[in-house]
């Protein structure tokens, strides 16, 4: 099997409610900042139970190494669907930029 990006119309306010971040070896839970969580196919927030089904990562960003990051980050974690880091962190700022400029 080959891994390839592939590109889809998604809900930005549900990846955000369901999204893991992770290094290579623990999640961050964005929902209750709960830290050093352990990853192996892992479905749900041990502290906040808030069900996951996004992943994404800082370390995806890149050429080969990044690649076989998502490969065993997608190993541990069969059921969720990685999301670019990039374009995560672009709909997190884009929100928050939103929501500067909703009270005006
Ligand atoms: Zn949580």
């Amino acid at each position: 099997m080959e891994y390839l990006r592939i590109w889809t119309e998604a809900d930005t306010e549900t990846i955000q409610q369901s999204i893991l971040i992770v290094d290579d070896k623990f999640g961050f839970c964005p929902g209750c900042k709960e830290m050093g969580i352990k990853l192996d196919n892992l479905k749900s927030c041990p502290k906040c139970t808030r069900e996951f089904q996004y992943v994404t990562s800082r370390e995806a960003r890149g050429g080969e190494k990044a690649l076989a990051f998502v490969a065993r980050i997608i190993k541990k974690l069969p059921a969720l669907t990685f999301v670019d880091y990039d374009d995560y962190e672009y709909i997190t700022r884009k929100k928050r930029a939103e929501g500067l400029f909703s009270g005006i």
